[in-house]
């Protein structure tokens, strides 16, 4: 008996977990749904259908889903039509479908990275033919191309270029469960980006686990690399800003840089991850470049691009991580002088080959690391912050700040994020009106993590 029969417009809450890519892949589906006639729900309480979009690079985001899918019984137990589904990284992992169907009886449907754009049809199936559970995820496959997006900003838009990773750094799970680097074809990109241009859009992030090797999985006869998709989409009128991440260090070719610094179009900032400056560590993590070349890379960069803006990402406690080795780490953060990082203690993920390596370094030793460089990269940023006061900046306007809806907020092309008053303004009439617009402003104060600003007459 199909108990899933409504009158009412169904309503739908995606939550998700993890990095750009999910986020993107949450837009999809959003605009998937909105397709098939579901309404955006604002709490899982009013929704009929709940995915939660998952991440396994972590093991917390991995505690956070079991959390949250606990707290999504009550739910199903007061409203059992309600459909509620599992997709995302996790979902590909034979041993995280296993622990949904034994102990997460109430979980309707899980499905992969994939096949997201079948989520309709699995809908549809679990509706009409009462097949009751749905588990269908996909090892590998082709990306559907043009999916609707539901994008919250419509001056903004992420652009996927190239699905998957096949570099197996040792401590990712990555590749395991998005499988190897598929770029997808330029003519798909490029109309993606016309459309979006035409739609109103100002900035695109291009998107992929390592966009620097974008084009390589091509026949040689349809060459085409990442600087030669830059220079296109630097072409298309419309589009003001164009950003992209995530870069590995190894590919990123003095032909990129040549790009970035000559395609006027190319934002001033770049997400190069270093994880770490010992050349032993790096060894073990299978970066493939040594501390050398990663320095050489940022002069390169900073020689080409002046006022370039870098940030990255850093693991402390490594497997095999000595006092010495992190002192290089250190080192290393204080040379490069990074504008921003991200900073994480190592924690194991199963089904990877740094989860077994010997030297695995106490939890009390991490966090003493963490916080050391913590504070390092803290400064950094901050004396980052207050190189820019007395710059005057073009900055894209995203909007009002939730907590003080009086002060607006926009980033500058080096993704610096810049808080200021738009009453401040004689000409400006209704704040709103300067969303998705780019406007000056003079920074007038540069703190950890955001810059102050007032808007140039
Ligand atoms: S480059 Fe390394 S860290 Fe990044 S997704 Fe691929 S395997 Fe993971």
């Amino acid at each position: 008996m199909n108990c899933r029969k409504h009158t009412r417009t169904e309503k739908y809450f995606i939550q998700t977990f993890g990095c750009q890519m999910n986020v993107h892949d949450s837009e999809v589906m959003s605009g998937l749904l909105e397709q098939s006639g579901y309404e955006r729900a604002s709490a899982p309480e009013e929704a009929d259908l709940i995915l939660l979009n998952t991440c396994c690079v972590r093991e917390n985001a991995e505690n956070r889903l079991y959390g949250h899918l606990g707290n999504l019984k009550p739910i199903k137990d007061q409203r059992p039509e309600t459909i509620i589904g599992v997709c995302g990284c996790m979902a590909q992992q034979a041993e995280q479908q296993e622990r949904i169907r034994d102990k997460f009886p109430y979980i309707d449907l899980v499905f992969g990275t994939h096949n997201l754009h079948r989520l309709p049809e699995l809908i549809q199936e679990i509706k009409q033919t009462g097949v009751g559970r749905l588990f269908e995820v996909w090892a590998e496959g082709e990306r559907a191309e043009d999916l609707p997006a539901r994008r919250d900003n419509p001056y903004q838009a992420w652009v996927n270029i190239i699905y998957g990773c096949n570099n197996f750094c040792t401590y990712c799970i990555v590749p395991y469960v998005r499988g190897r680097e598929k770029s997808r074809r330029p003519e798909k990109i490029l109309a993606e980006v016309e459309r979006l241009a035409k739609e109103g859009v100002k900035e695109v992030t291009l998107l992929g686990q390592n966009v620097n090797s974008y084009g390589l999985d091509f026949p040689p006869a349809k060459s085409m690399d990442f600087p030669d998709l830059l220079a296109k989409i630097n072409k298309i009128d419309g589009i003001s800003r164009i950003r992209f991440q995530t870069s590995h260090p190894k590919d990123l070719s003095d032909k990129l840089i040549q790009e970035m610094a000559e395609g006027e179009k190319i934002c001033e900032h770049i997400h190069l991850p270093v994880q770490a400056g010992s050349d032993k560590i790096l060894t073990a993590m299978n970066r493939k470049y040594t501390r050398e070349h990663y320095l050489n890379l940022i002069r390169k960069l900073r020689a080409a691009i002046p006022e370039i803006i870098i940030t990255t990402d850093l693991i402390v406690g490594f497997p095999g991580e000595e006092e010495a080795d992190f002192m290089d780490t250190l080192s290393l953060v204080q040379e490069v002088g990074y504008d921003g990082a991200f900073t994480f203690a190592y924690s194991p993920r199963a089904g990877t080959k740094a989860a077994s390596l010997p030297g695995q370094v106490e939890e009390e030793v991490k966090m003493e690391r963490l916080h050391r460089l913590i504070e390092v990269t803290n400064s950094l940023a901050k004396a980052s912050n207050l190189r820019q006061v007395g710059k005057v900046e073009k900055i894209l306007v995203e909007g009002a700040s939730e907590k003080r809806p009086e002060i607006y907020s926009g980033r500058t092309r080096g993704n610096k994020l810049v808080l200021f008053d738009p009453t401040t303004h004689s000409r400006i009439k209704r704040a709103e009106d300067l969303i998705g617009k780019e406007i000056t402003v003079y920074i007038k104060e540069g703190l950890t993590y955001t810059l102050k600003g007032r808007i140039v007459e």
